[in-house]
């Protein structure tokens, strides 16, 4: 990793010579300049700044993806996020928590399309001991040792310690316990679900039961300090302003920095990728809230921004009705907001591109906004689509996409590395004859992959649209 790039609060970001220098890593952007770039900078030019540093990252050719399966164990939570439209409570007849061999029986479902990894996350359900997931991760490496788990987000981990009560002085010391547990049993890395807004007063609304920042951040430094990996996310587009994705952003660049530092040496892991997403609001508590109108009065102000601060310290006094307005996120102010990312979090190796939530054309298109990675084929996901729409696209749609883009696609690992580069004709994409049978699909609440043609959405393919 190169040498953490030096800060010029003077230097106008306005000015493609600075812009040149944060492409090449020679400069480091702060608060301020990115509440530039995102306000005054137009559209497609921030996009091709952040396409420039991309290509500086990960060259002009290949454009990654990975087969892996969303796998929610359980939907029995005690948080009650108002985002949610996943959780259960104990007693409610549709609460679940699956049986291992269900698992294990998805877990051959991704094996048997060449999947390499699963992404197994849940609510937080506190009548599961220690020993159930120390059970589950033992049958899944005995099982399928060479599928890689990616699992338990930092919220998770943080009820890990209030439920199994582990020995130990600090937080921190907790964790060591409960992750180290975990690891011995099969653990790999820790996705970073459970991020949403780290910022006080926008977290204190949304994520109600759930970790603040601090803590959230703590799992993170613990889970590196063990030699894992892990990925850090954003859900913004409803109750938060600009500033808070960016100071969102600063917190996850600093404590990237920390465990550089703190591990150059010994192996230790990193957060390896940003992902970021709009909120998807149906049947959730958040979504009832009225939408902000943009009426370009000055005094007009959506609450969010004037209650958020670059620091991190806006407090909810400052507007009373923040918290009470959401303010939906389009494609645009997406395609900002990765863009944005890319440039920021000079010292993350991929930015993933959202098409999950935001679909698959925008998805593609987020590849020439920054986005180096377009995440896994989905067989499944239920947490997103219980809140509204997300997408189901297969291999060969992925590959067809990145490839329309421009780039070739690979498929990659859990750490990036290249497993499969399609150059040539034996791409799955390239061995398609007929795309009529193969589309995308819309998940929404109980759907799943390859239940049908009823939730079929069109993708052009071939570019005759
Ligand atoms: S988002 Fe996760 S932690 Fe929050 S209520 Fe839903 S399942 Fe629970």
């Amino acid at each position: 990793m190169a040498s953490t790039p030096p800060l010029n609060p003077g230097a106008d970001v306005l000015d493609p010579a600075v812009m040149q220098d944060v492409v090449t890593g020679d400069l480091r952007l702060d608060g301020t300049q990115a509440m530039r770039l995102f306000h005054e900078m137009p559209l497609q030019e921030l996009g091709r700044w952040a396409d420039a540093r991309c290509r500086h990252l990960h060259g002009d050719q290949v454009r990654t993806y990975v087969i892996d399966r969303n796998i929610n164990y359980t939907n029995v939570c005690t948080a009650k996020c108002t985002f949610c439209a996943f959780r259960r409570d104990g007693h409610e007849d549709d609460a679940y928590t699956l049986e291992v061999e269900q698992i294990l029986e998805k877990i051959q479902a991704l094996v048997d399309i060449g999947g390499t990894q699963i992404l197994m996350q849940g609510g937080m359900n506190p009548e599961l001991p220690l020993q159930w997931y120390v059970d589950l991760l033992e049958a899944i490496g005995d099982r399928f040792p060479g599928i890689h788990v990616h699992a338990f987000s930092p919220p998770e981990f943080i009820e890990f310690i209030e439920f199994f009560d582990p020995p130990g002085p600090t937080l921190a010391e907790k964790l060591r316990g409960v992750m180290g547990t975990l690891a011995k049993a099969g653990l790999r890395s820790v996705p970073g679900g459970g991020g949403e807004i780290f910022a006080d007063a926008v977290r204190r609304k949304i994520g109600l039961g759930k970790c603040d920042a601090e803590a959230w951040l703590t799992v993170m430094q613990v889970a590196h300090e063990l030699g894992m990996n892990t990925s850090a996310t954003m859900m913004f587009g409803h109750i938060e302003g600009v500033a808070d994705r960016i100071h969102h952003m600063e917190l996850v660049r600093q404590w990237q920095e920390k465990s550089i530092v703190d591990h150059a040496a010994d192996g230790g892991g990193r957060y390896m990728a940003f992902i970021s997403w709009p909120f998807q609001r149906e049947n959730t508590p958040l979504g009832r809230c009225r939408e902000w109108e943009d009426t370009g009065d000055q005094d007009a102000a959506f609450p969010g921004d004037v209650v958020a601060r670059l620091d991190g310290s806006g407090t909810k006094d400052a507007h009373r009705e923040f918290g009470r307005r959401i303010r939906m996120s389009g494609a645009t102010d997406y395609l900002r907001t990765q863009a944005l990312s890319r440039l920021y979090l000079d010292n993350i190796y991929s930015i993933g591109a959202s098409w999950v939530t935001m679909g698959p054309h925008i998805g593609q298109t987020a590849l020439a906004w920054g986005a180096n990675d377009m995440g896994s084929v989905m067989m499944e996901e239920n947490v997103v689509s219980a809140a509204g729409t997300t997408y189901c696209l297969s291999e060969p749609l992925i590959c067809h996409l990145v490839r329309e883009a421009g780039f070739t696609p690979a498929q990659r690992d859990n750490a990036y590395r290249l497993l499969r580069v399609h150059g040539n004709g034996q791409s799955p994409d390239l061995q398609v004859e007929d795309w009529s049978t193969l589309r995308a699909q819309s998940l929404h609440v109980e759907t799943t992959c390859g239940g049908g043609n009823d939730n079929e959405v069109a993708l052009t393919i071939g570019g005759d649209h």
